[in-house]
């Protein structure tokens, strides 16, 4: 695909279109905020289902290629959750405290100080609400889910989220850091390979 084509990138989240601006730094890439669009209902039970949801719901609005993408972060010591409910872990309207606190509560109600999590990111682009060969790719990165804050940077659970490897929170990791190891760079790295390799329409 043509370098600085213009893509939606589907989501409303102010942290990921920081990082997503970056990773995709060749592209002109607009927010559907930008474009009047607001976010479908994510009613799939897995991240890729709800990726497509909004992948096609900005392509359907938008009328230009459109890139989404679902992750959250899952702990299976908790039966694997918050998962897809990340975002709305502690309820509806839930800030990035409440879902910590959530987190937090619950490793506690497990006797547990510590517990192995994983960032999950599946990443999804479509022409069109009716395009049959979407791009899709995913990233992971693996680290412990802690009952301690610590740090001011990253959103959602990154104060309590300490990567595999460092002795410090996400929170605390300098942003260019995060963006080369994060669960949403490999899978943004992955996906621009295939993207690149489309043919420019
Ligand atoms: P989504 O917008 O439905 O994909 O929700 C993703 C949720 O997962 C976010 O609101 C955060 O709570 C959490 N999450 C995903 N990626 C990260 C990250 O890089 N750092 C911290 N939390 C994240």
């Amino acid at each position: 695909m043509q370098e600085n084509k213009k893509i939606l990138l589907a989501t409303s989240n102010q942290g990921k279109i920081k990082e997503f601006k970056k990773i995709f730094s060749n592209f002109h890439l607009i927010s559907q905020d930008e474009l009047g669009i607001t976010e479908p209902i994510e009613d799939g039970l897995t991240f890729i289902e709800n990726a497509l949801i909004k992948a096609r719901n900005g392509a359907n609005k938008s009328g230009v290629y459109t890139i989404a993408d679902d992750s959250g972060i899952v702990v299976p010591a908790l039966d694997f959750a918050p998962g897809i409910y990340s975002a709305r872990y502690a309820g509806k309207n839930a800030s990035d405290l409440d879902n910590r606190n959530k987190i937090i509560s619950e490793l506690k109600k497990h006797n547990l100080t510590s517990s192995h999590a994983y960032y999950v990111c599946v990443l999804v682009g479509v022409h069109s609400k009716d395009d049959p060969m979407p791009i899709v790719a995913s990233g992971e990165i693996h680290g412990e889910i802690s009952i301690e804050s610590s740090g001011e940077g990253g959103f959602g659970y990154d104060k309590i989220f300490y990567p595999s490897g460092y002795s410090f929170s996400m929170a605390t990791m300098d942003p260019e850091e995060k963006n080369k190891i994060s669960h949403r760079a490999i899978a943004a790295n992955l996906f621009l390979k295939q993207l690149e390799n489309l043919k420019s329409n």
